[in-house]
């Protein structure tokens, strides 16, 4: 029995705004942005933290790909990022346009979705 949010997320029993996926990483929109075009990446195996991700190299090279997909995406190059952990006990890491100079709307999931995946 896996109650893990992010689990559900990866095998399509939540549904959410995927805007890249391979082996061994998803990224998808956040339900409760800080800002427009707010992604978290995660790895498809599930681990505590993302310091136990074992190939973590390829997992950061996935997070710089989204990272600058978003950058210019929503008016700002600034993209902040957090790595804390402690809302889901799956591996994450957050990515999002500085909320004081991002420029959209929040909860346009879809719209903010095509934004980054053009950009990838
Ligand atoms: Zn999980």
């Amino acid at each position: 029995m896996n109650d893990c949010l992010f689990c559900k997320i990866i095998n399509d029993e939540v549904p959410s705004y995927k805007i890249y996926e391979d082996a061994d990483s998803l990224a998808f929109l956040d339900i409760n942005p800080r800002s427009p075009g707010h992604v978290q990446v995660i790895p498809k195996a599930h681990y505590r933290w993302v310091w136990d991700i074992p190939n973590y190299d390829n997992y950061s090279l996935v997070v710089q790909k989204i990272a600058k997909a978003i950058q210019g995406a929503f008016g700002t190059d600034e993209v902040w990022s957090r790595v804390i952990g402690e809302e889901i006990p799956h591996a994450h890491t957050w990515l999002f346009p500085d909320p004081n100079k991002a420029i959209g709307d929040k909860k346009d999931f879809e719209g903010n979705a095509e934004k980054i995946k053009i950009n990838l």
